[in-house]
Formats: C-alpha cells, structure tokens, sequence
C-alpha cells in the first residue's frame, strides 16, 4: 500500500541513471515527486475514473484532512464525510476503495496515504489502524508485481513512467507486463534494461505508448467501464477467457495480451485487427530500440 514519501529522490523518466536506492531495488509504490501508485487501495474503483474525476477527489480530500485534528473521532468524521459527498457506488463492489487516499509530496503531484506517519500534519503518527484494512495489512502488503516482475523489468517501468495516473493503472498488470516485455525481448533477440529506455527518448516515449494501451485500448466492450484491475488472490473480477474464440484456429501469439485488455470478442475480423493494432505498437518500440 501506498506510503507518502518517496525514499527516491531523483526521478529517472528524465533520462537520467539508475542512482538511486529505489531505482536498483526496483521499488514500485513510490518512484518520484509525481509517480506513485494507489491501486492497491482501490484508487480506480470508482464511478468516473478519468484522471480529471480523481483528481477533483484527492484534492477535496487532501484539502479537508489538512484542517482537521488528528484525532480518531475526526477521522471517522472526516471518512463518513468523503463517503457521503461522493457515494459508495463501486465498479467492482467488493474491492475497497479507500477513503484516506489523498495527494501528497512536496507538491501535492502524487497520490498516497492521507493517514501515513510521515503525511503532512500527523507529526509522525501512524493512522492507518483506523481503515478498513488496519494498520498492519496497509503497512505490509505489496501486490503481485513487486514480488513477481523481474527487477530489470521493475527497474524500466520505474524509468519510464511520468505521471502517477498511468503508472498505477499499468503497474499492477503483472501478466500484461511480463508479455509486453516477453515479446519485445523477443523481438529484440536479447534482455532489456532501463539504460535502453532511460538514455533514448524515443525509446521511451514508444514503450509509453504501449503502456498507454491499457487505458486507450479500442477493443474492449464500450460497455465495459471498470477502470481498476483486481489482482488479489481471490480472484474476485477474472478477466474472460478468449479460449473459446480460438477455437478450431491457430491461437494467436498475443492471446494472453488481448485478454489481460479485456478485448471484446465480437467477431473474428476484429480480433485479427486488434492483433494488427498490437503489433503495430511492438513494432514502434522495436523500431526505436533498433535505432537508438
Ligand atoms: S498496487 Fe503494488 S505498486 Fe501499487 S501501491 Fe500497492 S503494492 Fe505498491
Ligand atoms: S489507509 Fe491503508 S488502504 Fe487507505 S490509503 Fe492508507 S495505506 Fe491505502
């Protein structure tokens, strides 16, 4: 879960080199002064998910919490008092969105815990027993793509990411990721690292534009909304199969791709165009690589 302060001091998308603890640890939930992430605490389950709509919540939230006393009988206030004003409607009802979810750094440029001992105004106080988690699980649960994603993987998606909207959205696709990564080693007949990305602007600016997929993706149902990925191990919100589709065909290479997109199988001519749209995106990255 999501911590306030970032332990990197020196951000990497700008193309500078891995200088930092947190960047050769591969460090995920906190990266620079506007990359963190939130999605374990339910930050995309909401209604309207657009990065203009949590936005709007985070700084009402950040605003309030700053005046009020830390006292249990405040923040209790403070919870019931952000839940009435924007609903408890959920996109994936059983997957918690937190209240306490606020902006936070020096600028107020990144999301993270309002309640966090080191957040602004708790003096060093640790809040976080008052959520619906407690104190312990928000202070040690990290989801599957710290402990899954290979550190060198871990280590270009800290260096490429420049805004927290995307990067929490792309950073918990632990499936998604390994596949993007898997293929284009693939392509590229050899491992990558964060220096092919971290000295090579448009390198980075086209693994961006991959990663940009997993909010952009034209394939999906248009009556599919849910923003947030379900990653837990319950298991919960699965995402379908394509199996079915493909069957009596050759399978296709990005199979696990387009389902980990939620990619609509309407018909067969639209998934050999999503196939099409993908490789397109492979190739622009590849291309980059081969001419850095
Ligand atoms: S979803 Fe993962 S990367 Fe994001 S804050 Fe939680 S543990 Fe960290
Ligand atoms: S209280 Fe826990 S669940 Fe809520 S924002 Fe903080 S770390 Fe996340």
């Amino acid at each position: 879960m999501t911590t306030p302060s970032s332990p990197a001091t020196s951000a990497t998308s700008n193309g500078e080199s891995l200088d930092t603890a947190a960047d050769q640890e591969g460090y995920l939930c906190q990266v620079n002064t506007h990359v963190s992430c939130g999605a374990c605490c339910g930050l995309y389950n909401v209604r309207v998910a657009s990065r203009d709509a949590l936005v709007s919540i985070l700084r009402a939230r950040t605003e309030q919490f700053r005046k009020i006393p830390r006292t249990v009988d405040a923040i209790f206030d403070f919870k019931k008092n952000v839940e009435t004003r924007e609903g408890l409607e959920r996109p994936m009802p059983e997957f918690h969105h937190c209240p306490f979810l606020g902006l936070i750094g020096p600028e107020h440029a990144t999301v993270g815990c309002l309640l966090h001992p080191q957040g602004e105004g708790n003096n060093g106080m640790d809040f976080r027993s008052v959520s619906y988690y407690g104190g312990m699980t928000c202070h040690i649960y990290y989801c599957p793509s710290t402990r899954l994603l290979p550190l060198r993987y871990r280590q270009i998606i800290r260096s490429v990411m420049d805004d927290w909207y995307l990067y929490g959205l792309i950073v918990t696709e632990t499936k998604l990721l390994q596949a993007f990564f898997e293929e284009l080693e693939d392509r590229m007949n050899r491992p990558l690292y964060a220096q092919d990305f971290t000295t090579c602007h448009a390198s980075r600016e086209a693994l961006k534009h991959l990663f940009l997929l997993r909010v952009s993706w034209p394939f999906r149902s248009p009556d599919n909304h849910r923003v947030a990925n379900y990653f837990f191990n319950d298991h919960l919100y699965t995402r379908p199969s394509l199996a079915v589709h493909w069957k009596g065909r050759g399978i296709s290479r990005y199979r696990l791709i387009l389902e980990e997109l939620e990619t609509d199988p309407v018909c067969e001519h639209a998934l050999r165009q999503a196939e099409l749209y993908l490789d397109d995106r492979f190739k622009q990255v590849q291309h980059a690589l081969e001419t850095a």
